[in-house]
């Protein structure tokens, strides 16, 4: 990660990369923009003079651990080498001068906007400063402290020839098609720290996805806020089929793998696409929240169960192996035992794969968190412990249908002679991995044909039978 930089002198600086991948691409950003402007990168916080903290602040719990962190790295001003704790993401966003009044450990703070402008920020050179209040560069002493209601946009999207260091392994890499979101799903904040929907050009990202593959990386994983509105702010009508189609094409490219998507605008012609190249992943992240038609309305979320119901028959109907992960939010304002009984039969009905809970986190500036009938933090744990309790079974159940398949996988760890890898089935840190037995002399980003043994709930175990794709 840290090229050499031979000017001693050069400040430390370490990034911490909280919350979602879209995050880490903007982590990756500041890396590469610190390395050009010749900062030595360091991995621990420990050693830096400098330490960058990239928050995430969409709910409860990830606001809990970037306050913990950012409260973790000020006390190495003590027992580190730490000068200056600098803090940026959408916590940063969201709060703005307010979280500076909270936490006085922080020495700079910056928004989602001058992610390119970071070096800046740490070299304490006046413009551009913390342009999140208007847009607009003010030098510190112009802020006006914050509401919290008065969010301003988030504009920025980085493009191809942003400078960007990987800080994922060498095969893999988050590419972002489009950063904020337009949506009134009435629990969520994003939308008013990531400002509004932002796509970057197809050449852009096919060139991007060129440079990646010329460093090495082998497997695309296309994230945003929402990747199947992809385009249609700036061609007038959605493109993600379009795009897809073109990152197959891309030489050394091995695996396209596409993220949240929303359910209602999964269309045919992109399933037909994903159908076509065995390059695109028969991989679904579709967060879906809940299954209730009565809380999919609180939420204002598009479609219904059985719009739900069609859709996964939809997705099987093209592409009959495809693997499905999803998100499910439990403890929505009003939901009652039906709702939450319909989403554990939607569970059951649709065998997902991989499936991630949410206790509902009630969120200041969102309709829902104004709403009334806000169910207790005990009925939410108990309803969280019940969602997973059925969905290990359901998952336990349904990768019985791998065991005997030879798959194709990539090595990810080596680690006291226990080989982990991921098949084209599963994504990079969220979903299972498969054990792999029997690899000789095995290397992280190799490419091995793994015959299934055994499948659990969440991993896989099998046998290396040959090498290579
Ligand atoms: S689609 Fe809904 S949940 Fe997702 S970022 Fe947009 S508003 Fe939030």
């Amino acid at each position: 990660m840290s090229p050499k930089i031979t000017d001693k002198s050069a400040k430390t600086v370490a990034v911490i990369s909280l919350g979602c991948p879209k995050n880490t691409v903007d982590s990756e950003v500041m890396l590469g923009k610190l390395a050009k402007d010749n900062y030595m990168l360091v991995k621990d916080p420990a050693e830096a003079e400098v330490v960058i903290v990239n928050t995430c602040g969409f709910i409860e719990a990830s606001k809990k651990e970037s306050i913990d962190t950012i409260l973790d790295v000020a006390k190495l001003r003590k027992s580190g080498n730490l000068k200056s704790l600098v803090v940026g993401g959408c916590l940063a966003h969201r709060y703005g001068d307010d979280l500076k009044k909270e936490l006085p450990e922080i020495d700079i703070l910056f928004g989602l906007n001058d992610v390119e402008n970071v070096a800046q920020q740490i070299k304490g050179i006046a413009s551009p400063k913390l342009s999140w209040q208007t847009g607009e560069h003010h030098h510190e002493e112009d802020l006006k402290p914050m509401l919290p209601n008065s969010l301003n946009e988030a504009t920025y999207v980085y493009d191809a020839s942003s400078p960007r260091l990987l800080s994922t392994p060498g095969h893999f890499a988050y590419v972002k098609i489009s950063e904020g979101c337009d949506l009134p799903c009435t629990f969520c904040i994003i939308p008013k720290i990531r400002g509004h929907y932002r796509s970057r050009s197809i050449e852009d990202i096919e060139k991007e996805a060129k440079n990646l593959a010329s460093q090495g990386v082998k497997e695309l994983c296309l994230v945003a806020q929402d990747s199947t509105w992809y385009g249609s702010d700036r061609y007038g009508r959605p493109q993600i089929a379009q795009l897809l189609d073109r990152l197959a094409q891309v030489e050394g490219i091995e695996w396209v793998r596409l993220h949240y998507l929303y359910p209602s605008r999964v269309t045919d012609e992109m399933l037909d696409v994903m159908a076509k190249y065995p390059r695109i992943t028969p991989y679904f992240d579709v967060p879906l929240q809940h299954a209730s038609n009565h809380i999919l309305k609180s939420m204002q979320r598009i479609g219904d169960r059985a719009l739900l119901d069609k859709l996964i028959a939809r997705i099987r109907s093209k592409i009959p192996n495809a693997s499905i992960r999803s998100t499910f939010i439990v403890g929505f304002p009003g939901e009652t035992d039906e709702d939450f009984n319909e989403l554990l039969d939607f569970l059951k009905t649709s065998q997902m794969d991989y499936v991630g809970f949410f206790a509902y986190s009630q969120e200041e500036n969102t309709p829902a968190g104004l709403m009334e009938n806000q169910v207790s933090e005990k009925l939410k744990q108990a309803r969280l412990a019940e969602a997973y309790r059925v969905q290990e079974a359901v998952a336990e159940k349904s990768h019985q249908r791998w065991v005997g398949e030879t798959l194709t996988a990539v090595v990810e760890t080596v680690e006291n002679e226990e080989v982990q890898g991921r098949t084209q089935y599963q994504a990079p840190e969220v979903d299972g991995v498969v054990l792999i037995e029997g690899l000789q002399n095995p290397k992280v980003g190799q490419w091995v044909k793994v015959e299934i043994t055994h499948g659990f709930q969440q991993d896989l175990v099998g046998k290396a039978v040959s090498q290579g794709l």
